[in-house]
């Protein structure tokens, strides 16, 4: 008899699961059922069509056609409200229960609202879901004021996109610095000199106490006795996974839902993916929540795989937050936030600006920041070039004297230590990834790349001789 995998939640995380299952076994092996209160789609190309720069469908990731081809049968608009661990089993909204023989959760996370007086008025909301992006768009035009409380990741994407679309922008933050789970202060005060000149209010260390409504203006009182006018609020104040419906199913949580290197919970036909998600990280080795998009196609593909009978064991995610600010680039990788113990080389230049921090444990890299231009190209190639020492642990060796005195020169040690040939050996399946075809348009053939196809071409020029470093090289 076919084996019966059921997915809660269509986002990143279950899709790519689905379609990792898919790979390995037909549909006449299993049936998938994909049970989402939301219809799938991509919660991170939100901020392109918020700026006008795709079309609304292109936020969609699936299409019934798509669920057809790969034999799914999906049960959208419909929530799950408990599992039965014992019964394998689970209850849908409205009474209907869906048994399983392996199941996944992929429930992702939700936007929280602080306890802020007038948090609820008409023109007052989160922005996580595609509902959310439609309502501050119905709410404002190009021309209008957008308060933003929290100055978060989040946050500032969403920013960003309004910036492009040239809204005027205020931010606030309850911390003493912007982006404080994502750069040092140090960092962080470049930023908010680079919004400052751009026109774009920051307000740090304090709080809204009260948001009031004054026709269809919203006014924001601060704790300190500021306050701000504006035509819509944004409350990017943190998020929290959604696991509350797993109360009583024997399936262990801490912040979020406890997962080993299988992407396994406590309960062994029970697996969670994505923001939902607890599981290794790939620097501590404990188990972290890692809200990001990679993160949740990490998990998505390891799981899915797992569920298909293979035997895959996750290394871990990084944890990275990569943020275009309005034209400055930001990136934190790792351990960006070690105690001050920590060895650490750091570079400053208020003028350009550049900020770049690097930290050691002995000779390997543990964590950076980096900030610069986003048309610095150097700057946006030593990104991608750290990223791979710390995905890679790759120790710098003699090169980390060399960095110490030449640290924007990432460029010869990364050739040097081959970093380049171990990230291609480093997979998360043992098999290359084949091209999923363009998934959401019903009139599109799978095998048509359609015009969001990209290619992505790993290559490397030759065998580079070893290069030795010098201390005046860069
Ligand atoms: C505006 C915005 C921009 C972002 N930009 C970036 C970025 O640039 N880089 C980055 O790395 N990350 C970004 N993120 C974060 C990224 O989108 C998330 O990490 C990612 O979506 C997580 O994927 P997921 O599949 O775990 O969960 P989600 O995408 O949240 O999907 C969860 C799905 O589960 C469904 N669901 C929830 N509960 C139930 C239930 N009980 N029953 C049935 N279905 C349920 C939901 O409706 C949803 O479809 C951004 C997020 C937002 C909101």
């Amino acid at each position: 008899m076919a084996k019966k995998h059921v997915v809660i939640g269509g986002g990143p995380a279950g899709m790519h699961a689905i379609e990792t299952i898919r790979k390995y076994e037909t549909a006449a092996d299993s049936e998938i059922h994909l049970v989402s209160s939301e219809t799938p789609y991509s919660r991170m190309v939100i901020p392109y069509w918020m700026a006008g720069q795709i079309s609304e469908d292109h936020v969609l990731t699936s299409s019934e056609s798509y669920y057809k081809q790969d034999g799914v049968t999906a049960h959208i608009g419909q929530r799950v409200v408990e599992v039965n661990t014992s019964a394998n089993s689970v209850k849908l909204e409205g009474g209907s229960n869906l048994d399983y023989d392996n199941l996944l959760i992929c429930t992702g996370s939700g936007a929280i609202k602080p306890p802020i007086e007038g948090v609820d008025l008409p023109g007052v909301h989160n922005l996580w879901t595609m509902e959310d992006a439609q309502a501050v768009l119905n709410r404002t035009t190009q021309s209008s004021k957008v308060l933003f409380i929290g100055a978060g990741f989040i946050g500032f994407i969403v920013l960003n996109a309004l910036y492009k679309r040239g809204n005027q922008l205020a931010v606030v933050e309850a911390e003493s610095h912007v982006l404080p789970r994502m750069l040092d202060a140090d960092a962080a005060g470049l930023v908010e000199k680079w919004l400052q000149g751009l026109g774009i209010e920051t307000y740090t260390s304090t709080r809204v106490q009260q948001i009031q409504q004054n026709g269809d203006q919203l006014k924001a009182v601060f704790e300190d006795g500021h306050s701000v006018e504006a035509d819509c609020v944004v409350v990017a104040t943190g998020i929290r996974p959604h696991i509350d419906f797993l109360e009583n199913s024997g399936i262990e949580t801490d912040q979020a839902i406890l997962v080993d290197d299988h992407l396994r919970t406590n309960v062994s036909n029970v697996y969670a993916a994505g923001d939902c998600a607890q599981g290794p990280d790939l620097s501590s080795g404990n188990q972290e929540v890692h809200a990001i998009q990679p993160t949740a196609i990490d998990h998505g593909r390891v799981a899915g795989a797992n569920m298909a009978g293979q035997d895959v064991n996750y290394r871990g995610s990084l944890l990275m937050n990569v943020l275009d600010v309005c034209g400055l680039q930001c990136a934190s990788f790792g351990q960006w936030n070690a105690g001050e113990d920590a060895e650490t080389f750091q570079v400053v230049n208020e003028a350009r600006p550049v900020y770049r921090k690097m930290i050691w444990e002995e000779d390997r890299l543990v964590g950076t920041i980096l900030l610069g231009q986003t048309n610095d190209v150097s700057s946006l190639n030593d990104m991608g070039m750290l990223k791979g020492f710390l995905q890679t642990g790759t120790p710098f060796g003699i090169w980390k004297d060399h960095i110490r005195k030449n640290i924007l020169d990432i460029r010869r040690p990364y050739i040097a230590c081959k970093v380049a040939e171990q990230l291609l050996n480093q997979t998360i399946l043992p098999e290359p990834t084949e091209d999923l075809g363009y998934r959401h348009n019903d009139e599109q053939p799978k095998n048509d790349p359609g015009p969001h196809h990209s290619v992505f071409v790993n290559t490397i020029a030759g065998t580079p001789k070893d290069i030795e470093p010098t201390s005046n090289d860069g």
